[in-house]
C-alpha cells in the first residue's frame, strides 16, 4: 500500500526555493503542483505557500473537498479568483510574490496587480516545474499499480490484434481494459499505429486495417491515483523480415545502451547521446526525431526531459521514460519505451512488457 503523502515535507522543500528566490509567498496555479503539494485534486484553485499554513483557495463547489483532501492546508472560500488571492496575500502581509510564469495568463496576472496593488510579483522559473521530479514512496507505487494495470490491459488486448481489424477498434479495447481494471483514464489518447502509419511519431488510430507484415506501435498508458504510466511496445504482424528484425535490433541496442547510461549525477543529454549515438553510427539519425525520454508522475510529460541539450542531471528517486524509436517514411516505425526508476545502481525498469521483438496476429 502506498504510505501516506508527505505534503508537509514537499511543502517544506517548496519554501526552501522561496527563500534562495527572495519573494514571501509562491502563487501556485498548475493544479498537479497544487495536488502534489496539499492533495486536493479539484479543477480548479490556488494555493499561496508563505511563513504559516499553506492557504488553499477554492471556490464553492470544492470545500467540502478540499477540507477532506488537504488536512495540511487552510482552505479559504473565495467568489472571485484574483480578489480571494489579493485578500490571502493581504492577510499574510506579503509585499513580493512569486509564480509559476509556465502557467500564470497575462490576464490573470493583470487581474492580481490591479486587486493587490502593493504587491511585487516575480516568476519563479524552471526550479518550480521540477520540484516533483524526485518520487517519494508512495508516488512510485502509485505509478507502478498504473503500469500494472495497463499491462494487464494490453495483455487482454493482445488476441484482438490480428490482420483485417483496425486501429480504432484495438485503441478502444485497450482503453476499455484500462478502465475495466481500475483506470482512472489513459494517460494520454492510445496510439495503436500500424504499417505506414507507424512511421507517424505521433499517430492518430484510424480506420487503416493492420496487415501481416506490419510494425504495429502501441503506445500507451493509465492512470492511478493521478499518476501516469507509459510504454511503447512495437510489435510486428505475422512474420518478422529481415528488415524488421534488423531495424528493430537497432532501435532495442539504442535502448539498452541509454538504460546502461541511466545512473544519479548523469546529465540527461549524455543518456540521449547513448541511444542517439547508436543510431546515428548505423546511418538512421535523421530519422530519430524526438527526446529519449521525459519524467514521468502526476503529468505523462514532467521534468527532466531527455533531449540533446537537456542540461538537467539525473537524481536518485526520479521516475523517466527511455524511448528512442526510428520512422521510415511510407514503410514503419519502431519506437521501444520503458519507464524506470533512477536508482544508486542504475536503471530499474518499472515496466512489465518485454522488449524482445514480438510477433503477433
Ligand atoms: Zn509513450
Ligand atoms: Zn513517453
Amino acid at each position: 500500500m502506498p504510505d501516506k503523502p508527505s505534503t508537509a515535507h514537499r511543502v517544506s522543500r517548496l519554501r526552501a526555493l522561496l527563500r534562495r528566490s527572495g519573494a514571501e509567498a509562491f502563487l501556485i496555479l498548475d493544479l498537479k503542483n497544487i495536488r502534489y503539494l496539499t492533495g486536493f485534486s479539484g479543477s480548479d484553485g490556488a494555493l499561496l505557500v508563505g511563513a504559516g499554513k499553506p492557504v488553499l483557495l477554492v471556490d464553492g463547489r470544492y470545500t467540502t473537498q478540499a477540507a477532506k483532501e488537504a488536512p495540511g492546508a487552510r482552505v479559504v472560500l473565495y467568489g472571485d479568483k484574483a480578489t480571494g488571492i489579493a485578500d490571502a496575500l493581504s492577510a499574510g502581509g506579503y509585499g513580493k510574490a512569486g509564480f509559476e510564469p509556465s502557467v500564470m495568463t497575462v490576464d490573470f496576472l493583470g487581474a492580481l496587480k490591479r486587486k493587490a496593488k502593493k504587491v511585487r510579483w516575480m516568476p519563479l522559473p524552471a526550479e518550480s516545474g521540477s520540484i516533483r521530479a524526485v518520487k517519494d514512496s508512495s508516488e512510485i507505487a502509485h505509478i507502478r499499480k498504473a503500469i500494472r494495470i495497463a499491462t494487464g490491459a494490453l495483455q487482454s488486448t493482445l488476441a484482438a490484434i490480428r490482420p483485417g481489424v483496425c486501429e480504432l477498434d484495438v485503441a478502444v479495447e485497450l482503453e476499455y481494459a484500462m478502465r475495466k481494471k481500475g483506470a482512472e483514464g489513459p494517460s494520454f489518447d492510445t496510439i495503436i499505429a500500424s504499417g505506414p502509419n507507424s512511421a507517424l511519431p505521433h499517430a492518430r488510430p484510424g480506420r487503416r486495417k493492420i496487415r501481416a507484415g506490419d510494425f504495429l506501435v502501441v503506445d500507451y498508458g493509465a492512470v492511478s491515483g493521478g499518476y501516469h504510466s507509459d510504454e511503447t511496445c512495437t510489435f510486428v504482424i505475422g512474420r518478422a523480415g529481415k528488415r524488421h528484425e534488423k531495424l528493430y535490433a537497432l532501435v532495442k541496442e539504442a535502448h539498452d545502451r541509454a538504460l546502461a547510461a541511466v545512473r544519479p549525477g548523469v546529465l540527461c543529454r549524455d543518456v540521449d547521446a547513448a541511444a542517439r549515438t547508436v543510431i546515428d553510427q548505423a546511418g538512421y539519425g535523421p530519422l530519430f526525431s524526438h527526446g529519449t525520454g521525459h519524467g514521468l508522475g502526476l503529468d505523462v510529460h514532467e521534468a527532466p526531459r531527455l533531449s540533446a541539450l537537456s542540461e538537467a542531471v539525473l537524481e536518485e528517486g526520479m521516475v523517466i521514460t527511455i524511448e528512442p524509436g526510428i520512422y521510415l517514411p511510407g514503410f514503419g516505425g519502431i519506437r521501444v519505451e520503458d519507464a524506470i526508476l533512477v536508482t544508486r545502481a542504475g536503471a530499474h525498469v518499472l515496466t512489465e512488457f518485454s522488449k524482445k521483438l514480438q510477433v503477433i496476429g
